[in-house]
């Protein structure tokens, strides 16, 4: 494991800093997901999103000729460290870059290609993830929403739930059952679904933040083209595993997490409790030392995930490891921080005596949805169980 730069690495990590001093939004720095509900806002974050890819900082690793640089994972890796250092606001299309471009970069047709990827990258359409439905969650393959062949298109009917960002995204990539008689993993396809498709109806949920960040979607005779279908017919459990994994990296990015755990040290530093700060009490510092190992333990696996990346090897369960281990942390670290303010925790962002623009009990919230998205910890478990140590499988279908 080489944990150095390259010189001409360097010159570009220096040439980023220097770009995103000059370029970060003062209003946008550390915005979160869930404002995006405001209309101004979204428009803000998608300006930011363009912005970055103009600049040549937007999916480095994707071939050049969809946008992409066809950078080495060191370059992205570098993006996404000098990105959370500057406090720069998240992308807005991350579902986009992160998970259905990358799939159809692996599976999708030339002209599904041609048609998104642009509009992905600049943040003109955004898309959100269609998998999880009533009674299909972490038995994801149970799905019912139906699609049937009409002519040159697809008709939809069912229902999805939990749909992050579908009350504004312009697409939605779908796990959609196309053939009831096969066994349930053999009988399902992934369509790209345009959300202004007549038939289709969007009703937000409110969560515990308070925000409204996912939603039901209903699907009503809704009139999909075939020329929609990406890798085949009844092929579309292999290309939901695809943006799966892609997705589990996304949420097990490392490096926001090592900011929290600064950001919590800060907090117990300057925190007073009985007297004296909260760093000096020893429970509160066995807690620390206990995330601070797992801290760097998770630093050093993405060291070594990098390394093997470079050396082209399979990533096999990195992807669930990271997942599991990172979300789980980012909850920890929030519920320390909570602990640590006691009754100054759930005071709200304009109160004069709140703490860090009062993001603790709002990152406990979240933390915790993020525990569950994307696949539970326990089915993350399971899938390290049994495809990384070989233990026996259990009889069920999984996630
Ligand atoms: C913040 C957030 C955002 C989300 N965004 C999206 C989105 O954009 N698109 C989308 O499609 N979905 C989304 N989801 C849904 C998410 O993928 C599901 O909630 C998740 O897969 C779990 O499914 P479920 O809620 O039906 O729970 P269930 O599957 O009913 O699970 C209930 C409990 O049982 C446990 N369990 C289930 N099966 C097993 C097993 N085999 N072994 C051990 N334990 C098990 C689970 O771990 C869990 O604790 C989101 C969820 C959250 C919280």
């Amino acid at each position: 494991m080489d944990l150095t730069y390259s010189p001409a690495e360097r010159t570009f990590q220096r040439a980023l800093r220097t770009w995103l001093k000059r370029n970060i939004p003062k209003r946008q720095r550390d915005e979160r997901p869930m404002e995006w509900g405001d209309p101004r806002r979204l428009a803000l974050a998608k300006a930011w999103q363009r912005k970055v890819h103009e600049a040549g900082y937007l999916a480095l690793a994707w071939p050049p000729e969809y946008g992409g640089q066809g950078a080495d994972v060191m370059r992205q890796t570098i993006v996404n460290e000098e990105m959370v250092r500057a406090r720069a606001p998240g992308l807005v299309g991350l579902m986009g870059v992160q998970m259905v471009g990358p799939t159809l970069i692996q599976h999708g047709t030339e002209e599904q290609r041609r048609r998104h990827l642009p509009k992905i990258l600049t943040a003109e359409e955004i898309w959100c993830q269609g998998y999880s439905e009533p009674g299909a969650g972490s038995d994801l393959a149970s799905l019912r929403t139906r699609a049937e062949r009409d002519g040159d298109d697809f008709l939809v009917n069912g229902q999805k739930v939990w749909t992050s960002n579908a009350q504004f995204a312009d697409w939605m990539f779908c796990l959609v059952r196309t053939d009831p008689e096969a066994p349930k993993h053999a009988g399902i396809s992934y369509l790209l679904i345009d959300m202004k498709s007549p038939g289709i109806t969007v009703r937000p949920l409110v969560q515990m933040t308070g925000d409204a960040g996912f939603n039901e979607v209903f699907f009503e005779d809704v009139r999909v083209p075939q020329a929609n279908l990406v890798g085949g017919l009844n092929n579309g459990w292999q290309v939901a595993n695809a943006t799966l994994a892609h997705e589990r990296n996304m949420l097990g990015a490392t490096t926001r997490t090592q900011q929290t755990f600064q950001s919590l040290l800060r907090l117990a530093r300057t925190h007073g409790r009985g007297g004296r700060s909260a760093s000096a009490d020893p429970v509160v510092r066995q807690h620390l030392a206990d995330l601070a190992i797992r801290v760097e333990t998770m630093k050093l696996e993405a060291y070594r995930q990098l390394t093997d990346s470079l050396r082209g090897r399979p990533s096999g369960i990195a992807a669930s490891i990271n997942k599991l281990v990172t979300t789980e942390l980012n909850h920890d670290l929030a519920r320390t921080a909570l602990d640590i303010l006691g009754s100054y925790g759930p005071l709200g962002r304009r109160d004069a005596r709140v703490r860090d623009r009062g993001v603790w009990p709002l990152d406990y919230m979240f933390s915790l949805g993020l525990i569950i998205g994307g696949g539970t910890s326990q089915i993350q478990k399971n899938i390290i169980a049994e495809r990384g140590l070989g233990l026996p499988r259990e009889a069920r279908p999984g996630r």
